[in-house]
């Protein structure tokens, strides 16, 4: 589906992407993560063909990119949806009518974008707001309507560039819960993103990227720090050739250059700040897993009343049952909405690196 093979891309010396071999299924989902700088925007405009490799293969859906003629770069783009961090909708556009853009922009007819659209629409929740304009939506709602205009064409890839860092956490969830089921349908997605809970929850493959190199590809894991570090005291600065290369090998205790005293000055700094980072980032996971619980936990005890609610309607209009029935049957359903909004609660504590959220 997305293939690249040893792909390296500079600008004028400035690394983009160093020898990256990397095969992306079709109906994966994928997160690509990596610290600012790290190569990913270079990795996805590669995908676009919005920049040029300077070697390797780079294919997407069987067609090779970087060969690519001129001619078919529209075609190519148009197999592959786009969702921007800040969105990017027509403001002077309704809901219906920046959706529909993206139909008329491919010369598809009236009559099949006043099919089509509707039920992309109601597929990301928005189908209530057909006329509003962008201004007159919340942040998760536009969201949602660059997603209906990223899919409407029925892209094979949806490419997600920091799709929630505008959300706050609840709505970034709602979010990834509307990607997750655009996946299941068969669309492969790929997500840049720096949201580590959201990263560690959804258990997908993750693909670490720093320096133009892929430095860690597995599931389910935010965390390459460890990579990171390692990357940045061996192979990045002394090169595998130095004989330094491998991983827990003591270094030569040669005497020090003054290159290597400043190289070694310039480690200790980056270390420092990517320490700082993981800090950082570990705490605001915790505060969005906090949230994020107390969330959970409200959502479930409302759908309990309603629950509850519900079977008491139920009852009351069944005049066959008796007294003891209805009491029954209220009983019943309220055990079981308890037991939900238990298990919701759960969820959403073993989501988050807390352990001492647990039941009793
Ligand atoms: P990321 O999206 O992970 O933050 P990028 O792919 O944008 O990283 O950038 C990777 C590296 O390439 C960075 O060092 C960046 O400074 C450099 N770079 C990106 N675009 C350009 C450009 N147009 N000109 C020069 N350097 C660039
Ligand atoms: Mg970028």
């Amino acid at each position: 589906m997305i293939e690249f093979s040893h792909v390296t891309k500079s600008y004028d010396g400035n690394i983009g992407l160093d020898d990256v071999s990397i095969n992306i299924d079709s109906g994966e989902f994928v997160f690509l993560v990596g610290p600012s700088g790290a190569g990913k925007s270079t990795f996805i405009k590669l995908i676009l063909k919005e920049i040029d490799a300077d070697s390797g293969r780079i294919t997407v859906n069987g067609h090779e990119v970087t060969t690519m003629s001129n001619r078919l770069i529209p075609e190519h783009r148009r197999n592959i949806g786009i969702v921007f961090q800040d969105f990017r909708l027509l403001a002077n556009k309704t809901v219906f009518e920046n959706v529909a853009f993206a139909m008329e922009i491919t010369h598809q007819t009236p009559r099949t974008i006043k099919r089509q659209v509707p039920p992309v629409l109601s597929l990301v929740g928005i189908g209530d707001y057909v006329d509003r304009y962008p201004d007159e939506l919340s942040a998760g709602e536009q969201q949602r309507v660059a997603i209906a205009r990223a899919i409407v064409n029925r892209p094979t890839v949806l490419i997600a560039d920091e799709p929630t860092g505008n959300l706050d956490p609840d709505t970034a969830w709602e979010i990834m819960k509307l990607l997750e089921r655009i996946n299941e349908k068969g669309t492969t997605i790929l997500m840049v993103t720096h949201a580590k809970d959201i990263v560690d929850r959804m258990n997908k493959r993750v693909i670490a990227i720093d320096n133009g190199r892929v430095i860690q590809d597995e599931f389910g894991k935010y965390d390459y720090h460890a990579n990171l570090r390692r990357v940045v005291s061996s192979e990045e600065e002394n090169g595998p050739e130095e004989g330094l290369g491998t991983i827990g090998t003591k270094p030569a205790p040669a005497k020090k250059t003054h290159r290597d005293k400043k190289r070694i000055k310039t480690d200790e700094k980056k270390n420092r700040q990517l320490e700082k980072d993981r800090i950082k980032e570990d705490k605001e996971a915790q505060r969005i897993a906090a949230i994020k619980a107390k969330e959970d936990a409200k959502f479930a005890a409302e759908e309990q009343k309603k629950e509850k609610k519900k079977a008491r309607r139920v009852a009351r209009g069944d005049k066959n049952l008796t007294h003891d029935e209805v009491a029954d049957a209220l009983a019943a359903a309220a055990a079981e909405a308890e037991d939900e909004a238990r298990k919701e609660a759960e969820l959403a504590y073993s989501g988050s690196d807390k352990k001492e959220g647990g039941k009793d």
